[in-house]
């Protein structure tokens, strides 16, 4: 069981994109990244939607979750890709093994 005062665990269980650094400067005169200072640095998550690159900027407590989540995500993607190739296979096997029964005309003549 959970401890009630244990933050919820809010990292979705996968995620798609990658982890990036963002470099940026706030623009306030005073600030230390004024003047050719070092820029603020942020982690982000990158990702695409409809075609155009999306970020969403996280805490760096958030970056180990994300990341876990990426790895999931790419994780479980090459397992689906495993499944379809070795479904290729089955099926050009089974279209061969028919045809070479008999059981399978060619297409045409
Ligand atoms: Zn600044």
């Amino acid at each position: 069981m959970a401890t009630p005062n244990e933050s919820p665990k809010r990292t979705p269980q996968m995620l798609r994109g990658s982890l990036v650094t963002l470099r940026r400067r706030c623009g306030k005169p005073s600030c230390r990244c004024a003047d050719g200072g070092a820029p603020h640095e942020a982690p982000a998550l990158s990702y695409s939607e409809n075609g155009r690159t999306r970020m969403l900027t996280l805490a760096d407590a958030d970056v180990a979750d994300v990341a876990a989540a990426l790895d999931r995500y790419r994780a479980a993607q090459s397992q689906l890709e495993a499944k379809a190739n070795a479904g290729l296979v089955a099926l050009a096997n089974q279209i061969a093994a028919d045809r070479a029964a008999g059981r399978r005309p060619r297409r045409g003549r």
